[in-house]
């Protein structure tokens, strides 16, 4: 035997013994830390989603539902922060009137947002929505935490925003402070104290107790933000059977 099988036959044994690179145990997942901190994560009323997607590029509607909870939208996002949460109740109480079964359709939806870089991600994140696709139009007239959904298929249309006597004056003052060249350390602590704490009172609360519905009609959607590249094809045969027709959702 060669050097060469003896190092292959080690590195074959190093697999089996450790149960090779495809079957090794998966790292439990990793929700706490700095980013996700214990008090968000166990809050009472952090919202969670369930969300349907198809199996695969041209193919039907999972039967499985996926869920999503505060973790994944930080690891989207990239950060925790009060519009994220802002974001997440508003976008809850949006998808609980369109979808009164629970499970949110990421296929039919389109919607609106301003152009917060932390709600539009979270907009886009939860309801499938893409800018590129004409999904997602990004509405200035919108506010933060202002959200206009639409089932694709249905027409059903549901605005939401943040009630006033919870809308957080505190918090949008010191981003304006900061954005007019106050970005000193202690301006911007004190501007994650202030988002922390607004997303503290978020998640302590329903979010029916947050956020309010408004009259979402008739409301004049916006152009696409971009040019028109093509349309979306992949969900094309959510609802085909074999021989033709649709099947009713799982
Ligand atoms: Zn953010």
């Amino acid at each position: 035997m060669n050097l060469g099988h003896l190092l292959g036959g080690l590195i074959i044994a190093t697999m089996v013994m450790t149960g090779g690179c495809a079957s090794a145990p998966r790292p439990a997942r990793d929700v706490t830390g700095s980013y996700y901190p214990d008090w968000l994560a166990t809050a009472p009323h952090a919202p969670v989603f369930e969300v349907r997607d198809t199996v695969n590029k041209y193919g039907r509607y999972a039967r499985e539902t996926k869920h999503i909870d505060l973790a994944d939208l930080i690891r989207f996002h990239g950060h925790f922060c009060g519009g994220l949460v802002e974001a997440a109740v508003s976008l809850r109480v949006a998808f609980d009137a369109l979808f009164p079964d629970g499970a949110i359709d990421r296929t039919d939806l389109r919607v609106a947002s301003n152009n917060s870089a932390c709600g539009g991600d979270v907009a886009a994140y939860l309801t499938g929505a893409r800018a590129r696709f004409g999904t997602h139009l990004i509405d200035p007239a919108l506010t933060e935490s202002e959200f206009v959904l639409q089932r694709v298929s249905t027409g059903a249309t549901v605005r939401v925003r943040i009630r006033p006597e919870t809308y957080p004056v505190d918090v949008r003052a010191q981003m304006r402070r900061i954005e007019a060249g106050h970005a000193e350390p202690e301006e911007l602590e004190r501007f994650q104290a202030l988002q922390w704490e607004y997303a503290r009172r978020l998640v302590s609360r329903p979010p029916l107790e947050a956020v309010m519905r408004v009259d979402a009609g008739p409301y004049a959607w916006p152009e696409p933000p971009c040019r028109d590249l093509g349309r979306r094809r992949d969900n094309d045969f959510r609802g085909a059977v074999p021989g033709g027709g649709e099947e009713p959702l799982p």
